[in-house]
């Protein structure tokens, strides 16, 4: 089967301020350590403001990404109307309520029309939308619309299943520490065989994997 690319889409760039990006949230955690107790100046904690800085931006990295460079013209056009499945993405999130990290699998699928996207570009459509303050609910809606709208399917289906940090760690309803929710758009949601079939290729746990 010959790929062809398609015609290259115009790239969406984003402007953002880069005041967001380059203003340092170090000395507001120097703020929250004391508020805590705890000693800011002491050698342990002394540089974790600057890494907390670091590591929450790359944590929220998500807004400063565009669906589109992402996608870069991977789109490719096919007469394959078979499901293609990418399942067992990892991704790791914040919660929005609590700033606590939730983290699971997600497993993608669409039934294409006319186009395909190049398989590696799916887990990193995850990681754009995971990579934000999030309630699960809402990650796997954006996963779902994101991949409808750049590939234009006859159907999106995504299952996302997640443990959370703030439910596991504070002690309160840790019998829903795993949660899973999903998004069924289009064929998927329509039709009964095409949601099976995705449900049964998720749960195929094939040897070699
Ligand atoms: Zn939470």
């Amino acid at each position: 089967m010959k790929l062809e690319p398609m015609k290259s889409h115009k790239t969406v760039v984003k402007v953002m301020s880069p005041a967001a990006e380059e203003q340092s949230i170090a000395p507001l955690i120097r703020e929250v350590l004391a508020l805590l107790g705890e000693d800011p100046r002491r050698e342990g904690l002394v540089r974790t403001p600057e890494r907390m800085d670091k590591a929450l931006k790359f944590l929220t990295s998500g807004y400063r990404m565009d669906v589109h460079q992402i996608v870069n013209g991977a789109l490719y056009e096919v007469k394959y109307d078979e499901m293609v499945v990418v399942k067992d993405i990892e991704f790791f999130s914040l919660c929005e309520h609590h700033l606590l990290p939730f983290f699971g699998k997600m497993h993608v699928a669409y039934l294409p029309k006319a186009k395909v996207i190049g398989l590696s570009k799916i887990p990193r459509i995850v990681d754009m939308f995971a990579r934000r303050l999030q309630i699960q609910e809402r990650l796997t809606q954006e996963v779902a619309r994101s991949i409808q709208e750049i590939i234009d399917p006859l159907g999106v289906g995504v299952i996302c299943e997640a443990r959370h940090f703030c439910m596991m760690m504070r002690g309160v309803e840790k019998q829903h520490s795993g949660a899973m929710t999903s998004a069924m758009l289009g064929a998927f949601r329509a039709r009964k065989k095409t949601r099976d079939e995705f449900l049964a290729l998720v749960n195929y746990r094939g040897n070699g994997f």
